[in-house]
């Protein structure tokens, strides 16, 4: 077995986790994030030279200071490399690392990894979704984290899931409440799975403090509404929308939508703990469980790395129960905020790197391979490898694009300039 260090990719929850029993058990650990700063999704700090701290409940900014100080605890153990991404593994089992910072490639070969890449977003499509003014709410909580500056209002907000009425929040404790969450489920059509959630105790506290932030910043917060068109309005956005059986039209400045989140896997290696080099996936990256669950499993990754490694003297447990209760909370969600599918118009863009649209979709045989509908339609070829679009075809056509396998490497553009100056691993 190599003797490298324990590659961690991803710095938020999951990875510090990781990265953090891995250096208590005596290991060096090569943690690699491709921001500036730690934190992940949820614990995004804000750009060099921004002092705005958006808003988070307390239980949250509690669990980052235990990770960060285990971090810092174990500091002489764990290599951080920030600014740093990811770009895959070669044809000789190197890792291979893009240093932003000095604008070169470096490879490392290490004796495992555990790959904890967040989740990405995921929409489900409308006529005008792609105009300037609409954009995830995901990609605006990122900018409110990064610069504390909100979109300009109104603000629209629109879609399904729990990340909707928490940047609600943090939008009005920013100074700028959105006019209105339109969620398109309707949780009481399911009180089963109503009483489920309300036996998690730690998230629907989360929820109620969002909650009454809404109330205190009078926003509205209406079920069974969807966005069913966007139109340019001026310099803002005309919104149609439908609450049951009727409709309405909103003017606003920006619509932020999301339709909750998926592991993100485009390009990343396929899990294999049985390997020579064993490679895991943790937290959002192999199952969306949510933040808590993220630093659950990162534990539970290094714990399966220790096994593997013959570390049987490392006192650390894998709580599965707790993850259980997480996967259970989930499926509770779902199924209280469970909507039909819309079925998008024919103009409606789904692959937006290439401008195909649902019309181009439909003209592709009826029993079209995902393979087809990759190569013969051009969806998901563009920029983003369908990392966007190819929840929404899966979603449309019932069969996900398939990614490339086995992944290849760059996962993310890199340039040549800096692959030209690759570092070979001096361990090698
Ligand atoms: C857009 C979005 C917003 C969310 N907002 C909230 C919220 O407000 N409240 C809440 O409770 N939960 C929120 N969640 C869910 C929550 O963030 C996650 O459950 C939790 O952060 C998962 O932790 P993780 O470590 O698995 O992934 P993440 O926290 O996503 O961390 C993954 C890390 O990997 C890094 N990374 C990705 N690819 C590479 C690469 N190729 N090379 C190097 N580094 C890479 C990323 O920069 C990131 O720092 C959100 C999720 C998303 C996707």
């Amino acid at each position: 077995m190599r003797e490298g260090p324990i590659v961690v990719v991803g710095g938020g929850p999951a990875g510090a986790s990781a990265a953090a029993t891995l250096a208590e058990a005596g290991l060096p650990v090569l943690l690699i994030e491709q921001r500036d700063q730690l934190g992940g999704a949820i614990h995004r700090q804000p750009a060099a030279g921004s002092e705005n701290h958006v808003w988070r409940p307390a239980r949250h900014r509690r669990n980052w200071a235990a990770l960060t100080a285990r971090l810092q605890a174990a500091a002489d153990r764990i290599e951080i490399r920030t600014q740093s991404v990811f770009l895959g593994v070669d044809g000789e089992g190197r890792f291979l690392f893009d240093d932003r910072r000095n604008g070169r490639v470096f490879a490392r070969c290490p004796r495992a990894a555990i790959i904890a890449v967040g989740a990405v977003e995921t929409i489900r499509p409308f006529p005008g979704w792609e105009l300037p003014g609409v954009m995830t709410a995901g990609g605006a909580q990122v900018l409110l984290k990064e610069t504390g500056r909100p979109p300009e209002g109104p603000i629209l907000l629109a879609g399904s899931g729990p990340l909707l009425p928490a940047l609600a929040a943090q939008l009005a404790k920013a100074g700028s409440p959105p006019v209105v969450v339109l969620e398109r489920g309707w949780p009481w059509s399911a009180p089963a799975a109503l009483a489920g959630l309300a036996l998690s105790w730690a998230p629907m506290s989360e929820a109620a403090a969002y909650a009454a932030v809404l109330a205190a910043n009078r926003v509205p917060y209406r079920c069974g509404a969807a966005v069913t068109q966007v139109e340019p309005d001026g310099t803002g956005l005309k919104v149609s929308i439908r609450v049951g059986e009727t409709q309405e039209v909103l003017h606003v400045r920006h619509l932020l939508i999301h339709d909750g989140i998926e592991p993100n896997r485009t390009g990343i290696p396929l899990p294999d703990p049985d390997a020579d080099v064993p490679v895991l996936l943790a937290g959002d990256g192999r199952e969306a469980l949510g933040a808590d669950a993220a630093i659950l499993d990162g534990c539970r990754a290094a714990t399966q790395v220790l096994a593997r490694l013959g570390r049987a003297d490392a006192r650390l447990s894998s709580d599965e129960r707790g993850l259980q209760r997480a996967r259970d909370f989930q499926a509770n969600l779902a199924r209280a905020l469970h909507s039909e599918p819309i079925v998008p118009a024919p103009e409606t863009v789904i692959c937006r790197c290439e401008g195909r649209r649902y019309a181009d979709l439909m003209a592709l045989a009826e029993d079209a391979s995902a393979r087809e509908i990759r190569l013969m339609g051009r969806f998901g070829l563009g920029a983003c490898q369908g990392r966007f679009c190819g929840p929404m075809i899966a979603a449309l056509r019932g069969a996900p694009l398939p990614a490339a396998s086995p992944p290849r490497w760059p996962l993310r553009p890199v340039s040549v300039a800096a692959l030209a100056r690759l570092t070979p691993d001096e361990t090698e």
